[in-house]
C-alpha cells in the first residue's frame, strides 16, 4: 500500500507504531520496522539523554530500516531536560521524530538542521493545523479513543480524522482505536493516509513487557479503559485497574482543590514500570486504549503487520469494491 506516509518516510506499509512510555525500547521498534512498519524509540523511557543516545545505537544494530524517536513534551513529576534529549537525537543521526504533548516549535530549528522529518502527536484540528504551519512535515491525529492522553476535548476518530483532512494539506494518520484491518481501511476512507497503533504493538512478541500485562489485554474488552488525571486536565486513559480506581476516587473527593501531590503517589509512571517489568498488573497504572477490546493474540510485530496489510487489501477488493460495483 503506497500512501503520502509510506512515501515520506520511506517506509513499506502505512502503519507506525508510536511512542509508549516503557515500551518504545530497541527490540519492539527494530521489529517494527523489520516487519516494513515504522516504530518509534521512546526517548524519556531512557533514563538520560546519553541513554537515549546508547540505545538508538543499539536499535540500529537490529535494524537497517528507517525507525524515529518520540519525545513527549507533558507535565511529569521531576524536571525532564528537553533540548538535552533533542540535541541527543539530532546528533544520533535518526532522521524522522514524533513530538507529542505540545507544539515542537521551538525545536523544529535544531530538527530542520539535522535534516529530521518531525511529524506531531496531537488530539485536535486546531493543534494540527497549528503544526502543519510550524513546519510540521506530517501529523499523527489522537482520538478520544487512544491509550495514554487523549486531550480535553473528546472526539473519537470517526468525526476527528475528516475534520482534520478538511484543514490539513500535510501527510496525517489516524491514532486511537486503531487495531486490525478494518481500521486501517476506515482510516484511509476518513483521508488519513495511514494509521499509528500503541496498545495493538504493545501486545506483540516483541514489546518489551511483561506477558501478564497482554494476557490482562488479551482478556480486557472495550469496557476496560479509565479516564483518570481529569481534574487536572492532563487526562490519561489507563487500563481499569485498582489504582486507576483509587486515582478517580480521590478526584472525586478533592474536586477543585486537587493538588497534583494528592495524585502523585498514585500515577507516578515509576509505579508503571514496575507493573511492565514485574507483571503485577496492579501494581500502578498504566496505558492502554478501547482497542484492547479488539486484541485477542499476541502475535510477532511481522505478523501482524502482514495479516493488518493483507486483510485491508481483501477487504478493499471484496467487501468494498462489491458495493461500488
Ligand atoms: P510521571 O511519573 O512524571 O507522571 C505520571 C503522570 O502524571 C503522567 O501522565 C504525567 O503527565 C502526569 N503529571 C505529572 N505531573 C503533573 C502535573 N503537574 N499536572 C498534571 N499531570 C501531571 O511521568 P512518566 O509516567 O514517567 O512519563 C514520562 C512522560 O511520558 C510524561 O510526559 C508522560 O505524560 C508521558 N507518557 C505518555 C504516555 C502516552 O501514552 N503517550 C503514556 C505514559 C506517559
Amino acid at each position: 500500500m503506497k500512501t503520502r506516509i509510506t512515501e515520506l518516510f520511506g517506509i513499506e506499509h502505512p502503519i507506525v507504531q508510536g511512542g509508549m512510555q516503557w515500551v518504545g525500547k530497541g527490540e519492539l521498534v527494530a521489529a517494527v520496522a523489520n516487519a516494513g512498519a515504522l516504530g518509534f524509540i521512546t526517548a524519556l523511557t531512557q533514563p538520560t539523554p546519553e541513554d537515549l543516545s546508547k540505545e538508538i545505537a543499539r536499535t540500529r544494530g537490529m535494524t537497517d530500516k528507517p525507525f524515529g524517536v518520540n519525545l513527549t513534551i507533558l507535565p511529569t513529576l521531576k524536571p525532564v531536560p528537553y533540548q538535552e534529549y533533542v540535541d541527543a537525537i539530532a546528533d544520533s543521526g535518526v532522521k524522522i521524530v514524533e513530538t507529542a504533548g505540545r507544539s515542537p516549535e521551538p525545536y523544529m530549528p535544531t530538527f530542520k538542521a539535522a535534516g529530521i522529518k518531525v511529524i506531531h502527536k496531537c488530539t485536535s484540528v486546531r493543534h494540527s493545523v497549528k503544526a502543519e504551519a510550524v513546519g510540521c512535515d506530517a501529523v499523527s491525529v489522537d482520538g478520544f479513543e487512544c491509550a495514554g492522553h487523549p486531550g480535553e476535548d473528546d472526539i473519537p476518530c470517526l468525526i476527528l480524522l475528516p475534520c482534520a483532512a478538511n484543514k490539513l494539506s500535510i501527510p496525517f494518520i489516524g491514532s486511537g482505536g486503531f487495531g486490525d484491518a478494518r481500521g486501517l481501511v476506515a482510516a484511509l476512507a476518513l483521508g488519513a493516509d495511514g494509521i499509528n497503533m500503541g496498545s495493538r504493538f504493545m501486545c506483540t512478541q516483541e514489546a518489551p513487557v511483561h506477558n501478564n500485562v497482554k494476557q490482562a489485554m488479551v482478556d480486557a474488552d472495550e469496557l476496560n479503559t479509565q479516564l483518570m488525571n481529569r481534574t487536572l486536565r492532563n487526562t490519561s486513559r489507563v487500563f481499569k485497574n485498582e489504582v486507576a480506581g483509587q486515582v478517580v476516587a480521590v478526584e472525586r473527593e478533592k474536586g477543585t482543590d486537587l493538588k497534583i501531590e494528592d495524585l502523585a503517589p498514585f500515577l507516578s509512571g515509576q509505579r508503571g514500570k514496575v507493573v511492565f517489568e514485574d507483571g503485577d498488573v496492579d501494581h500502578g497504572v498504566w496505558s492502554a486504549g478501547m482497542v484492547v477490546g479488539l486484541i485477542n493474540d499476541i502475535p510477532t510485530c511481522a505478523e501482524l503487520v502482514s495479516r493488518i496489510v493483507s486483510e485491508a487489501e481483501t477487504i478493499i477488493a471484496e467487501r468494498l469494491a462489491g458495493f461500488a460495483a
